[in-house]
């Protein structure tokens, strides 16, 4: 776009919003709208940002902003380089709204309060009127999850999941019965590797030219990043076009037994039978509305059971709504929720990945690596850890919000505020997601040849999972006293003689100071 052209109305498309299909960008109009990105560098920092993550962001952005050019639509992109680029939207909106002189601004809704709140304030600064679009890409708006919620005691992610079923009409019968009987398969979709699975790699997608120069401009402008991104090894779509290659390729090849190995981990496997399709969802390359259909045709030709079609659609239309809606709902004041008063920093070794501790070293590497790891190695490994240990929720939440690919904040402070790190005083679930050791091994071979033993929750060589879980459990053991599904868990640090308990809040204590959390 020539600069010092000016226009009528100026059109922000932000770097999750990259839905061609999305009203707003249907609505262009060539001559009297200009459609400005900005690549700035303070959505890199405000918490530190993967390299891949980051990467991501740019490489969609700019071919995203191809398309528009194709389609003959001004476009005043600004470059993480541009010598001019003040590293903020505020400044770039300013920066445009100087230069182009619009009568309006438009943008779609953003998905985050701390954008929104941004966003809310360009009018009045700049004199002009704002049109905020809705956000058409989710199956339930904001309006619609509150008339759901609304006067409810407690709002239960099972019971939304089986109202988008039945309002939607997905795998229910005429009656708005379940399909097979059942609402949810969890039972069949618990079982773990027995030796170590031989999956067919994921599509990967080859770094083009746009790819290859975001790294390097990346790699110069934000070298200090967390995490690795090299062009050789570069694995994620960034057009839609890709992203929806992705997803066939999930269909064809891993979904069928994405059910029955959902929440099995080994080592060395980091996507297991996944779809990795998250980051590309939250982009909005590709929405739950094409992709659910594709899921029930597949069972219904026979390719995949129900168990794993059912599986994944409740994680599209189901958990990844219900997260989106909590969001909303909660407002800004959510970020803050720190319901277990919990205080400790995150531990060093969640950045750089060495710790003697298996799990959590096979967890992060793989973070590092790839900017990825699936829910349970979240939930159960490096949320849990976090939660027994007693790191302050906001760190953990930063943590997940910048260091994974599919990185939002809607999705990440539900997801691990509230469900992980249980701050936001049971929202979203109704018990901490704690376990000891027991679980991993159970679920994993990563305890197999690791230095500390699952078997042990004091003295030498204790895992500290198990430390931590018990630590976690008599520290709290008061705040969880009503609550009946801790009942069981309550019962066995009850029956515990009072010098184990000490022994294990002393060694707690230790721990948390040798790993920096205290
Ligand atoms: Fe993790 Fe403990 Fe198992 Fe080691 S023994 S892999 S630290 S759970």
């Amino acid at each position: 776009m020539k600069r010092g052209a000016g226009c009528e109305r100026l059109v922000v498309v932000l770097g999750d919003q990259l839905d061609i299909d999305a009203p707003l960008i249907g609505g262009l109009d060539a001559k009297r709208d200009v459609v400005l990105m900005m690549e700035v560098v303070e959505e890199s920092r405000h918490v530190p940002s993967h390299k891949q993550r980051t990467v991501l962001f740019l490489s969609a952005m700019r071919h995203f902003a191809e398309e528009l050019r194709e389609r003959g639509v001004r476009v005043r992109y600004i470059a993480l380089d541009d010598p001019e680029n003040t590293g903020s939207f505020d400044g770039e909106v300013t920066r445009a709204v100087g230069e182009l002189s619009p009568k309006r601004m438009a943008l779609t809704i953003p998905g985050e309060h701390r954008v929104h709140a941004m966003a809310r304030g360009w009018g009045k600064t700049h004199d002009v009127d704002v049109e905020v679009m809705p956000d058409g890409h989710f199956l339930t708006s904001p309006e619609e999850f509150e008339e759901w919620a609304a006067g409810k005691k407690e709002i239960v992610m099972e019971f939304f999941y089986r109202w988008q079923r039945k309002r939607l009409g997905i795998l229910v019968d005429d009656d708005g019965k379940p399909e097979g009987g059942a609402w949810n398969y969890d039972e069949e979709n618990r079982e773990a590797f027995k030796a170590a699975p031989r999956i067919k790699a994921p599509k990967q997608f080859k770094a083009d030219a746009i790819t290859r120069e975001v790294i390097a401009t990346a790699e110069r402008v934000l070298p200090d990043l967390p995490g690795n991104v090299d062009a050789e090894t570069w694995r994620w779509p960034v057009t839609r076009a890709d992203a929806v290659a992705a997803f066939n390729d999930f269909i064809e090849h891993r979904l069928a037994k994405f059910g029955v190995y959902e929440d099995a981990m080994w080592t060395n496997v980091p996507f297991a039978y996944h779809s990795l399709m998250s980051a590309a969802m939250n982009l909005k390359l590709i929405g739950p509305r094409e992709m659910w259909p594709r899921v029930v045709e597949a069972y219904r030709k026979g390719r995949v059971p129900l168990n794993s079609a059912e599986g994944f659609i409740r994680q599209i239309i189901g958990w990844r709504e219900f997260i989106r809606g909590v969001y909303w709902r909660e407002g800004p004041g959510y970020e803050k929720r720190n319901g277990l008063k919990q205080k400790g920093k995150l531990p060093w070794f969640y950045w750089t990945g060495e710790t003697p501790m298996n799990c959590l070293r096979e967890c992060i590497g793989q973070v590092r690596e790839h900017g990825f790891g699936h829910h349970i190695q979240r939930l159960m490994v490096t949320g849990n850890f976090a939660l027994i240990a007693g790191v302050h929720p906001k760190a953990v939440s930063d943590w997940y919000l910048g260091m994974y690919v599919d990185g939002v904040d809607w999705v990440t402070l539900p997801n691990t505020l509230g469900m992980s790190q249980h701050a936001d005083g049971g929202v979203v679930g109704t018990k901490p997601y704690a376990a000891s050791a027991k679980y991993i091994r159970r679920m994993s071979n990563y305890c197999d040849g690791c230095t500390f033993d699952p078997d042990k929750r004091t003295g030498e060589g204790a895992c500290p999972f198990n430390t931590f879980y018990w630590d976690f459990l008599i520290r709290h053991r008061e705040t969880f006293r009503g609550n009946h599904r801790m009942a069981m868990m309550l019962k066995n640090v009850d029956r515990m003689k009072e010098e184990e308990r000490v022994a294990i809040t002393v060694r707690g204590r230790e721990l948390r100071k040798e790993m920096g959390i205290a």
